[in-house]
């Protein structure tokens, strides 16, 4: 460890860092606004004032305001339109789903890391779905599973990601919410691209439809009865069978390499 007391005094001075840069005047503005934002002291859709009224009221000029502006929008909290006064704005989770997207991408992340990530999510929440069911929890299942009958075979999702997602929301956890939206953008490329690879076999499509259709229906009596552990073991199960088709062909792909061919 380095004992700088003991330095010899005439040694070339430490060099610890580079000049440090007091905080402009724009973002110390931009950090004021923010904090009255997500207060909530300020609400969604509010008009900020003008900008020559922000000067008058902060005593900077025009220059300083317009800044602080394009931080704000930078973060998503606010809506800047020409000719209008900006508006407070709720930050967008697809921003979110795609700086996480960055961070996975940058870190070499696999499909296959994400999807072991769902399956330590998923049955959790199925378990506490079936714990603590509500008539809203219940309602918007049976929703989702009715999106499935109806949709077309030939075009529909054979991996009911939207049924997955509203266990997922339906936890009643905001927390938890946004974590899984921010991995939905890979969830859902996945699926898409595992879809794609079906087509070519229409047998073997039909089959994982009516697989994954079924896990769907039997996890929804489960949560309907209230029984935990029998809503446990079926998302488990489902997902580990998905694993199969998901993982196993596509698991060592790099989230980065296969986000980036893949558009929604
Ligand atoms: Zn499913």
């Amino acid at each position: 460890m380095t004992n700088l007391r003991a330095a010899p005094p005439n040694d070339d001075p430490l060099v610890l860092g580079a000049t440090l840069r007091p905080p402009k005047t724009a973002e110390l503005l931009a950090d004021q606004i923010r904090q009255r934002i997500v207060s909530g002291d300020l609400r969604l859709g509010t008009a900020l004032p003008s900008e020559t009224e922000l000067m008058k009221q902060f005593t900077v000029a025009r220059p300083t305001v317009r800044e602080a502006m394009r931080l704000l929008e930078a973060d998503g909290l606010i809506s800047v339109r020409r000719g209008a006064s900006a508006r407070v704005t709720s930050p967008d989770p697809v921003l979110a789903a795609r700086l996480t997207g960055f961070v996975l991408q940058m870190g070499g992340t696999t499909f296959d890391d994400v999807f072991r990530t769902r399956l330590l999510i998923e049955p959790a929440c199925a378990r506490h779905l079936a714990g603590h069911s509500t008539t809203a929890a219940i309602a918007a299942l049976e929703g989702a599973l009715d999106v499935e009958v109806m949709g077309d075979a030939a075009e529909g999702d054979p991996f009911g990601v939207p049924f997955h997602d509203v266990i997922i929301e339906m936890c009643g956890s905001n927390t938890l919410t946004v974590i899984c939206s921010m991995l939905r953008h890979i969830t859902y490329a996945q699926a898409a691209i595992a879809t794609d690879v079906d087509r070519q076999d229409p047998a073997r499509r039909a089959s994982h439809i009516a697989a994954a259709h079924g896990a769907h229906e039997r996890l929804y009596l489960a949560v309907k009865s209230g029984d935990e552990h029998e809503a446990e073991r079926i998302w488990r199960s489902h997902l580990q069978q998905l694993a199969v088709v998901l993982v196993d062909q596509l698991g060592a792909l790099e989230v980065g390499a296969v986000l980036a061919a893949y558009r929604p």
